[in-house]
């Protein structure tokens, strides 16, 4: 395969991460290009069972290189817990297996305690943040007033820089939300506690990525959530602060002069979404629930319950289109197994008109679901390897999304293992 996204088509939780752990097989480097420790992508391999926050999906195979890219939010405490956790697993992480871009900047920890001061202030209005500081680190990443993870194997100069930051922040810390004051003794224990620890880690990703792009290595580049949270073309203002776009890879990454020939695009077989904002084909009650239970839908980082829906084909065409989605990897179709008829939210009615378009983020919140019912199968796939064994109405359903959204589904994943996948 050559140089490959994978990335998410919808709200995010399709399971790219088993996906990237199924394909890095035949890469040589994995980079994660956006995002921070609010993902959660589940990995299960023979390590046992992970969700990966930030450290790239290819961190069980030997021999592949993972990169955290300068566009990530990379949090030291976050990243440290998690390089122990895998650690402890039986998985080794080495500097040369786990590069971090010295261009990468710093979540540090106002960042956090900023997201949480704000969810709080909004009180009913918040956005559902998953208080990982995500939000304030981006703003100030914007303003040039982070610090860049390079910056920790300079201590005199990263201090004074600390500092100037620290004074600067605490304005906003105390005047706007009456909070304590950050200190530089606290700063210092965080420094010794968690960046010291990830220090070895850093180096200059973009002259290990030109050389490897010389040398013909296989890169592939894995986004964290979808595109429907993209911060440019996601449902404004419930998106994620960065680009979680197959086009920001190359940027993100640390190697701007990447072409990127495959876009595999993951869907999930049915609709899921964390958090607050319009999600029009969502289903509640006791439908909602069978299909949460049967999908165990909980955020990987937060435990919530995830809101469910059937798969919404206006919004995975959009995301098809916005991702520039080459190949589509169709995830979890065992969990429809129990459903005699399964449900499928083929248009939106939005102002009394029917359309097959994705609407402004406006019209979201007054749009409703047009739903088409599809036969089931009723009968357990996770066993099932080839294409032609799949029940027939299971089959019908795949070309059926696959005709409406316009892309080829590659992958059908029939359960969470890595070989628990049907490839066409
Ligand atoms: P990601 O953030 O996109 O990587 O997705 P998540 O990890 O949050 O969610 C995917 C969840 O579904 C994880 O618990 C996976 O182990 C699980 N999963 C992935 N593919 C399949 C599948 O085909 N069938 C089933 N039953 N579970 C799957």
């Amino acid at each position: 395969m050559a140089n490959t996204a994978i990335v998410g088509i919808n709200w995010g939780d399709e399971g790219k991460g088993r996906m990237v752990d199924l394909l890095t097989e035949d890469f040589d480097i994995v980079i994660r290009y956006q995002g921070g420790g609010n993902a959660g992508h589940t990995v299960i391999n023979e390590y046992g069972k992970f969700a990966l926050h930030l450290l790239p999906s290819g961190i069980f195979r030997k021999g592949v290189v993972n990169i955290l890219g300068n566009g990530v939010a990379l949090d030291p405490e976050n990243l440290w817990i998690e390089i122990e956790d895998v650690t402890a697993k039986g998985v080794p992480i080495t500097p040369e297996n786990l590069k971090i871009s010295g261009r990468a900047s710093l979540l540090l920890p106002w960042h956090r305690e900023l997201d949480g001061l704000e969810e709080a202030r909004l009180a009913d209005k918040k956005y559902g943040s998953t208080k990982q500081g995500i939000a304030p680190f981006y703003a100030d990443k914007y303003q040039k007033k982070t610090i860049l993870a390079g910056e920790l194997l300079y201590p005199d100069h990263l201090k004074e820089h600390l500092k100037d930051l620290m004074e600067w922040k605490n304005l906003t810390l105390t005047s706007v939300y009456g909070a304590k004051a950050a200190t530089m003794e606290k700063l210092e224990s965080w420094i010794a506690t968690y960046c010291e620890k990830i220090k070895p880690f850093i180096c200059d990703t973009g002259i290990f990525l030109r050389d490897a792009q010389a040398a013909g290595k296989k890169i592939l580049f894995e986004a964290q959530l979808g595109a429907l949270r993209d911060l440019d073309y996601g449902i404004h203002p419930y998106t994620t602060s960065s680009n979680a776009i197959a086009a920001y890879a190359p940027v993100g990454s640390g190697l701007p002069s990447a072409r990127i020939d495959e876009v595999v695009g993951v869907v999930k077989a049915y609709s899921t979404c964390v958090g607050e904002g319009p999600f029009v084909c969502e289903m509640f009650g006791e439908e909602a629930d069978a299909l949460r239970e049967a999908g165990f839908e909980y955020g990987a980082k937060t435990g919530r319950p995830r809101r469910v829906g059937p798969i919404d084909i206006v919004a995975t065409r959009y995301g098809v289109q916005v991702q520039g989605a080459t190949n589509i990897a169709l995830t979890k179709l065992d969990v429809m197994s129990y459903m005699e008829k399964i449900p499928v939210c083929t248009r939106y009615l939005v102002e009394g008109k029917e359309t097959d378009e994705f609407p402004f983020p406006t019209l979201l919140e007054k749009a409703q679901p047009v739903i088409e019912y599809m036969d089931g199968w009723k009968c357990g796939i996770s066993d099932v390897r080839k294409w032609e064994d799949l029940p027939i109405t299971a089959q019908r359903y795949v070309e059926f999304i696959e005709q409406q959204i316009g892309c080829h589904i590659g992958y059908v994943s029939v359960g969470p293992e890595r070989d628990s996948i049907i490839i066409r």
